[in-house]
C-alpha cells in the first residue's frame, strides 16, 4: 500500500491529476467516497445540468421554434421520467468512463473516505464495510472539492427547498419555481424548469445578474431571459424560506439597501447562492493544513500547502470553481512532482453559461479593465448582421473583443449567443500565443459560420468590420 502519490477525491482535479501522474511514471492511488468517480461535476453538476440544458432546449425548440423553420410537430408532449432517464444514462457512461481510465492508466481505485492522519498517510475507511486501510504515500493531494453553500436559516429538503442537486432530479415540473441567487447555477436550472413550464422568479441579492462577468452582457443577457419568461428582482435579500408540508413555500425578502420585506410563494425554491470549499473529515486541523478565512485549503503556486508533501487543487482551494480550471490543476500538479514545469495561465480561463443564447468569456471584462487602470479598445459585433445565425434563427446575442490600446493585445472576449461556449476558444487559444485583434482579423473564418462574428468583432476594434 506504497505509493508515490495519494490523490483524495476524483472530481475532475482528482482523477485528471492521478491520470496525468500516472502518464509520467508515479504509481498512484486514487480514495473517493462517493460510489461513483467524476466528482460533483460528472454525478451532480456539469454532465448531467448539461443533458437536461440540451433536453430542454429541444423541446423549447420543438414547442416554438420549429413552426418558423416550416416543421410542425403539433404540441410536443414532454415525458419527464424519459428525459431524467437520459440524464442519469448520460452521468453512468461518464462515471464508467473514468473507472476506465483509471484501469487504463495503473492507477489504484479506493471507494471510501480518506483521512489523513500524518504526512504521507491517508486512512481509508472503506465503503463496503471492510474497515480501514492505510495508504502510504511520498505526496498526498487533496482534490476534495466543493459541496452546496446556503443561506442563515434556510433548510434545503431537496424536494421543495433544494440546490443543484435536487433541481437535477425532480419528479414533477413545478408550476412556479424561486430561483435564489443569479449566477449561473441558478439560471442554467432555472432555465431548464422554465423551458418544461415553470413560471421562474429569480432573487438576487447585487443589482445585477451573473456577477464577475462583464456587465454589459450580464445586461443584455438579462433582457434575453425576461423575454423567455424569467422574472427578476435584484436588489433583493432573502431573509427566510419557509415550506408548509406539501404546500407551497414562502420566500421572504426585502431590498438589500433597506425597506419593506415582500413575499412570494412558490413550489419548489432552488437555493444557488454558491458552494463551499469541502474538508470536512481530512484531519486537515489535526495535521496542521491551514485554511484561509473562507475555508479554503491554503496553497502557494505550486499547490502546496502548509505542510510539505500535502498538496491542494480544485474547488477546494481559491480560483473559480470550473471544472476545467480543477482538471488544468491536476495536470500542472502532476508535472510539478513528476520533476517538470507544470503551469496554469489562470488569465486565460474561460467561463461558461449554458443557456440558450450561451454566454461566454475569457479573459478581462471592461470594469477590470477600467479597475485596473488599462487604456483598451472595444469592438462588437451583432449576431443579427450574421448570415449563419439569420438561417438558424440564432440572431440574439453578440461579440465584445476588447484590446490593448496601446499594443493591440486581446485582453478579454465576450460572447451572448448560441454555441458561444464553443466560439470562445479561438479567443482563449489567440490570448495563450498573446495575439493581437488584428491577428484574429486576419484569420480567414469559413462562411457562413458564427465565428464570422469573432473575426468582425475583432475588425470592428480597428473600426473597420465589413458587414456591419
Ligand atoms: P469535485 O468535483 O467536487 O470532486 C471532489 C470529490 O472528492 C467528490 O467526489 C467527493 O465525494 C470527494 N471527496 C470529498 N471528501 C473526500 C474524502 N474525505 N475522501 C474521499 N473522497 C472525498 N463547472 C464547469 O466548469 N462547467 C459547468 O458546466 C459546471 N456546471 C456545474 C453545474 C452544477 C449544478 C454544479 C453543482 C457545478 C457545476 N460546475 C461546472 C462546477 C464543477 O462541478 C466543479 O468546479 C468541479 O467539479 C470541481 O472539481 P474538483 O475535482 O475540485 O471537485
Amino acid at each position: 500500500m506504497s505509493y508515490d502519490l495519494i490523490v483524495i477525491g476524483t472530481g475532475p482535479g482528482g482523477y485528471v491529476c492521478a491520470i496525468r501522474a500516472a502518464q509520467l511514471g508515479l504509481k498512484v492511488a486514487v480514495v473517493e467516497k462517493r460510489g461513483t468517480h467524476g466528482g460533483t461535476c460528472l454525478n451532480v453538476g456539469c454532465i448531467p445540468s448539461k443533458a437536461l440544458l440540451h433536453a430542454s432546449e429541444l423541446f423549447e425548440e420543438a414547442a416554438h421554434g420549429f413552426k418558423k423553420l416550416g416543421i410542425d410537430v403539433g404540441t410536443p408532449r414532454l415525458d419527464l421520467p424519459a428525459m431524467m432517464a437520459h440524464k442519469d444514462t448520460t452521468v453512468k457512461s461518464n462515471v464508467q468512463g473514468i473507472d476506465f481510465l483509471l484501469k487504463k492508466n495503473k492507477v489504484d481505485p479506493f471507494l471510501g473516505a480518506g483521512k489523513i492522519v500524518a504526512p504521507g498517510k491517508v486512512e481509508v475507511t472503506m465503503n463496503d464495510g471492510s474497515g480501514a486501510k492505510v495508504l502510504e504515500g511520498k505526496a498526498i493531494v487533496i482534490a476534495t472539492g466543493s459541496d452546496v453553500a446556503t443561506l442563515p436559516g434556510i433548510e434545503i429538503d431537496e424536494k421543495t427547498v433544494v440546490s443543484s442537486t435536487g433541481a437535477i432530479a425532480l419528479d414533477k415540473v413545478p408550476d412556479t419555481l424561486v430561483v435564489i441567487g443569479a449566477g449561473v447555477i441558478g439560471l442554467e436550472l432555472g432555465s431548464v424548469w422554465a423551458r418544461l413550464g415553470a413560471k421562474v422568479t429569480v432573487l438576487e441579492y447585487l443589482d445585477r445578474i451573473l456577477p464577475g462577468m462583464d456587465g454589459e452582457v450580464a445586461k443584455q443577457f438579462q433582457r434575453m431571459l425576461e423575454k423567455q419568461g424569467f422574472a427578476f428582482k435584484l436588489g433583493q435579500k432573502v431573509t427566510s424560506v419557509a415550506p408548509a408540508g406539501n404546500g407551497p413555500v414562502t420566500v421572504t425578502f426585502e431590498p438589500a439597501a433597506g425597506g419593506g420585506g415582500e413575499t412570494i410563494a412558490a413550489d419548489v425554491v432552488l437555493v444557488a447562492v454558491g458552494r463551499k470549499p469541502y474538508t470536512d473529515g481530512l484531519g486537515l486541523d489535526e495535521v496542521g493544513v491551514a485554511r484561509d478565512n473562507r475555508g479554503r485549503v491554503v496553497t502557494d503556486a505550486h499547490y502546496a500547502t502548509t505542510v510539505p508533501g500535502i498538496y491542494a487543487i480544485g474547488d477546494v482551494i481559491v480560483g473559480p470553481m470550473l471544472a476545467h480550471k480543477a482538471e488544468d490543476e491536476g495536470v500542472a500538479l502532476a508535472e510539478i512532482l513528476a520533476g517538470q514545469h507544470g503551469h496554469v495561465n489562470y488569465g486565460v480561463i474561460p467561463g461558461v453559461v449554458y443557456t440558450m443564447p450561451e454566454v461566454a468569456a475569457v479573459g478581462q471584462t471592461e470594469e477590470e479593465l477600467k479597475a485596473a487602470g488599462i487604456a483598451y479598445r472595444s469592438g462588437k459585433f451583432p449576431f443579427t448582421a450574421n448570415g449563419r445565425a439569420k438561417a438558424t434563427l440564432h440572431t440574439d446575442g453578440f461579440v465584445k473583443v476588447l484590446a490593448d490600446a496601446a499594443t493591440d493585445r486581446v485582453l478579454g472576449v465576450h460572447i451572448v449567443g448560441a454555441g458561444a461556449g464553443d466560439l470562445i476558444h479561438e479567443a482563449a487559444v489567440l490570448m495563450e500565443f498573446g495575439g493581437s485583434s488584428e491577428d484574429l482579423a486576419r484569420t480567414c473564418h469559413a462562411h457562413p459560420t458564427m465565428s464570422e462574428a469573432v473575426k468582425e468583432a475583432a475588425l470592428a476594434v480597428d473600426k473597420r468590420p465589413i458587414h456591419i
